[in-house]
Formats: structure tokens, sequence, C-alpha cells
């Protein structure tokens, strides 16, 4: 298969770019999948990937899952998303970064880069040596550092809209809630819960953090293996993906699943069994999105009240996107595709007409044709 064809076949994709320098050793991949909306904004991934084809196949779903996620969440943003292929942990160096960033840069802002797996905020140092399309740089430079509190907050936005939705209750108040992963986003989360006296059940693969979460905010702890199955009304996944899968889905005993971890459905199927099973499932690029809206605030000039502020739209977004799967009878996942999709169309398409001059351009006919 042609590398058109290929691509082609994995969406529709705006542009690829193919960054290659080998004096630094860099291979990597740069997908804008949509920019009806804004910039295409989204992580560099740096993944031991085993094959090129790998690496493009997971820039091309990543970037389209950004763009549906920006969509979902209000923003005026595209979605995109970079890899780079080699081995996190020995092929990193400056040289290979600042080559990535020059990349970026000449991509003029359509590509906005930030951390992600395998990359950290000191590899974005070197990016923002080379370009300022970069989000997530230290607050030192402006940026908004570690996005997890935020992230957190939207999800407590998100488990309280679902709790109004299914149990018809707004406050969180003796709701029961199984966390599962204390990590950057659970542990934050679990420090509001407790402040919206939830009942809290908590676990993670690493005793230190549960003993400590457990200790600091009277959380009850369990083993891993028993989170999912729990007795509780929310289950909160906040560590890996594919957490809901053919051998976890039936010991579910919540009736909400509402978390931060990214992709928890292993398969879009998995969203449809909930649904059968009764139990309402809160889309996690939805309830996650608290993280993105905070980096769009330091795009906007950076406010940490504003950005806490941005990530109480969660539980409107989430309130839409339970309509829509009423609505149109279908389960949340669809609906949450649906409703980015719907909103990519109407306001990109606002875009396509002309809005005149605010002065007279040095050459009219030059501006028009480069429009
Ligand atoms: P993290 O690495 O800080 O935390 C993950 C935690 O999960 C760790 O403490 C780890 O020990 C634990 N864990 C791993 N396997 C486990 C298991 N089987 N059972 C219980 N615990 C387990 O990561 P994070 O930044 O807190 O992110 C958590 C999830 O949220 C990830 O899926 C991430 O992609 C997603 N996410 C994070 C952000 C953000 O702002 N950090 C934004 C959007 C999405």
């Amino acid at each position: 298969m042609g590398s058109f064809e290929f691509i082609e076949k994995h969406g529709d994709h705006e542009q690829v770019v193919f960054c290659h320098n080998k004096d630094v050793g860099l291979k990597a991949i740069i997908a804008i999948h949509n920019t009806a909306l804004g910039p295409a904004l989204g992580g560099t991934r740096m993944w031991n990937y085993k094959t090129e084809e790998e690496a493009l196949v997971d820039v091309l779903r990543l970037s389209r899952g950004m763009s549906y996620k920006a969509a979902c969440a209000g923003l005026n943003l595209g979605g995109g998303k970079a890899v780079i292929i080699g081995d996190p942990k020995t092929q990193k160096s400056e040289a290979m970064f600042r080559a990535f960033g020059r990349f970026v840069n000449s991509l003029n802002g359509r590509y906005i880069t930030a951390e992600d797996v395998g990359t950290t905020v000191r590899e974005m140092e070197y990016v923002f040596m080379e370009t300022p399309w970069v989000t997530g740089i230290p607050k030192a430079f402006g940026g908004s550092g570690d996005p997890s509190p935020y992230t957190a907050h939207g999800v407590l936005m998100g488990i309280k809209a679902s709790v109004k939705s299914k149990l018809g209750v707004d406050s969180l108040k003796g709701v029961r809630i199984a966390v599962q992963g204390l990590g950057n986003v659970g542990y934050h989360l679990v420090e509001y819960l407790a402040k919206e006296n939830a009942i809290v059940t908590c676990t993670d693969i690493d005793k230190e953090k549960v003993t400590k979460v457990a200790g600091q905010f009277g959380a009850k702890a369990v083993g891993p293996d028993e989170i999912i199955s729990t007795e509780c009304d929310v289950f909160t996944p906040c560590a890996l993906g594919a957490v809901i899968n053919d051998q976890t889905i039936t010991k579910i005993k919540a009736k909400i699943v509402c978390g931060g971890a990214n992709n928890q459905l292993a398969e879009p199927r998995h969203g449809d069994m909930l649904r059968e099973m009764g139990v309402l499932y809160a889309p996690d690029y939805v309830a996650n999105a608290g993280g993105l809206m905070n980096v769009f605030v330091e795009l906007e000039g950076y406010s940490p009240d504003r950005a806490l502020d941005k990530t109480i739209q969660v539980y409107d977004n989430l309130m839409k996107v339970f309509e829509i799967a009423k609505r149109d009878n279908i389960g949340t996942h669809t609906a949450a595709d649906r409703m980015a999709q719907e909103r990519i169309n109407v306001i990109g398409k606002l875009n396509q007409t002309h809005q005149g001059f605010s002065s007279r351009p040095f050459s009219t006919l030059r501006e028009v044709k480069n429009r």
C-alpha cells in the first residue's frame, strides 16, 4: 500500500510531516488531523516503535483523538500529535529535540506541541529554544506547568455531572467512589473528593501512594485487583488504558464509570456493553479534558484561576453528551464522537466566509490570492 493510501485508510488528515535529521538521529512524524476549529494541539510521544508503520498508525490515531477532545471541550483548537521513534531512556539528546523543534517551527503554529508519554518538561525546554509553538513549559518561562490538578478538577466536574444524571443528586456527600490509580491525577482527585465528603475507596500498585492517600484523606484502601468489583456508585479509572475489557466488564458493580485515564474502553463495543448493563459511561476524553483546557489558557496568557474556572465546563460538556446519547438512542461513547464531529462541521463552516480586511492591504489582490 502506498503512503497516501495508508494515511487515507486511517482517517482524513490534513497534513502528515515526516521529520528526519540523520546527524542527531531524529525520526519523527507530525500528524495534523483537523484545523477547522483552530491550530492543531497535541503532545509529542517518544516510543520505541517496532516499525515505522506502527509509529504512523499511532500518530494518525492520536491526532484524530485530539481533534475530538478539543471539539468536545469547546476549545478553538484542532487536533494534532507527534511521535519520535526511539528509546526515551537512552536516545534523547538536546540536539534531537532542538532539531524536532525546528520542524515544529516550520509549521508556523499550525501545530502546537506539548509533552506526552516518553517526553518531559525538560525536552520541551529544548523545543522551546527553537519555536514558540510549544505548551506545558515550566512556569518560569510563562508556561502552565503540571496540568494534573486541572485534569483532576475537570474529572471532579465530570463525576458531579454523571451523578446528577444517573442518581439525580447534586452533592457528592456520601456518594461511594472507587479510584484506581493514585498518581498525579488520582492524588489530586481524591483530595477534591474528600473535600466533597464523598466516601472514597482507592488503590494503586504502589503501596506507598495508597498508604499516603488513605492516611491523608481518610480513604479506604483495597488491593489493585479488588477495585473494579468494589461495591460503589462511581468507578473512577485514573491509571491505565483499556481497563474496561472482556475480563473486567462483568465485575463492575458501579452505576457510573467516570475517570481521568485515557482510552478506558478496550474497544468501542465495551461502551455498548456498559450501556446494556445500565452503567453510565462518561467518555474519557470529555471527562479528562481539564489538562487540555489548562494549556489552552497558556496560549491566551496564563492565569491559574482562569484555567481552573475553565475546567468547570466539563460538567456541561458531559451533560450535552448524555443528552445526545438519549436523543439518538446511542451509547455515550458514540454520542461524544458525534458531538465532536457536529461542532467541527458547524463551527468549521463559519470560517469559510471572508471577513473583509481590517485595513486596505498594500496589494489587495495579492492578499486575496494568499488568503
Ligand atoms: P501517573 O503515572 O502519575 O499515575 C498513574 C498511577 O497509576 C501510578 O501511581 C501507577 O502506580 C498507577 N497504576 C498503574 N497500574 C495500576 C493498576 N493496575 N492498578 C492500580 N494503579 C495502577 O499518571 P497521571 O498523570 O496521573 O495520569 C493517569 C491517567 O490519566 C493516564 O491514563 C493518563 O494518560 C491520563 N491523563 C492524564 C492527564 C494529566 O493531566 N496528567 C491528562 C489527561 C489524561
